[in-house]
């Protein structure tokens, strides 16, 4: 019974969202073509139901390479924001991807994948790990919204990462390390030393915190493992470099 009240609830959402928006996709488009013609060189474009349905998460994980290839060349593409594409994403939402980032002001999650508004839901906790409130932020994402791909994404010099292999305890920070304690187990074979100060082994960390979100995700989330095992989304990690800009995915 309880099944069935979700169920229909997930499914009046979406018809919502697709109702509100069949209307603005053919203005998008056509604001776009106007605004091409125009002679913007680099314009942000709209995703749109059409768009979002035409799209593999293979082809979407693709998009999100170059994108980062194209942040960590400086050569990020200009994007409108102005009042007009503001209007037109009021409508309804086809994002292509949920990023799930650790809170740091150095890590820009839309630009280090070169996207714009409407691409990307992100969900940001320290030190990127998944409880129940991010995991149905995730399954909203991808169930509800469309979203094809899920991004874990680490980053180098992570203050929550140090914390958590420095065993930190400090107010409601000593519960949220808790999370991560999990990926520091995961790390005991590195051969070095095993502390905060070795950059080393602080990435060995974050990479195995990566892997055990990821597997977290799987483990605890039966809506994502079955999208996941249909094929109809792609979960990949990824790590992030601050001097380089670059990422290093893990498929
Ligand atoms: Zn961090």
């Amino acid at each position: 019974m309880k099944q069935g009240i979700i169920k229909s609830s997930i499914q009046l959402l979406i018809i919502t969202a697709f109702c509100a928006c069949s209307s603005k996709i053919n203005k998008a488009d056509t604001l776009l073509k106007v605004k091409e013609e125009k002679g913007f060189s680099k314009i942000t474009h709209v995703m749109t139901k059409s768009k979002q349905d035409s799209l593999t998460p293979s082809q979407i994980l693709q998009d999100f390479k170059e994108g980062n290839e194209r942040y960590s060349g400086a050569n990020v593409t200009q994007r409108d924001h102005s009042e007009e594409i503001r209007k037109i994403i009021t409508g309804g939402q086809f994002p292509k991807a949920m990023v799930l980032s650790c809170v740091d002001s150095r890590v820009l999650v839309e630009d280090v994948f070169d996207q714009g508004i409407g691409d990307v839901f992100v969900g940001r906790v320290a030190g990127n790990f998944v409880n129940k409130d991010l995991l149905g932020s995730i399954e909203f994402a991808c169930k509800v919204a469309g979203a094809k791909l899920i991004v874990v994404m680490g980053h180098q010099h992570c203050g929550a990462i140090k914390s958590a292999i420095d065993d930190v305890h400090m107010g409601n920070i000593t519960s949220m390390l808790a999370n991560i304690k999990p990926a520091i187990e995961m790390s005991q074979n590195f051969e070095g030393e095993k502390s905060s100060k070795n950059e080393a082994f602080v990435k060995f960390v974050s990479q195995n915190n990566i892997k055990n979100t990821i597997s977290q995700i799987k483990a605890k989330s039966e809506i994502l493992r079955e999208m996941e095992n249909k094929g109809k989304i792609k979960i990949v990690g990824a790590f992030y470099t601050l001097q380089t800009g670059k990422l290093e995915f893990i498929d």
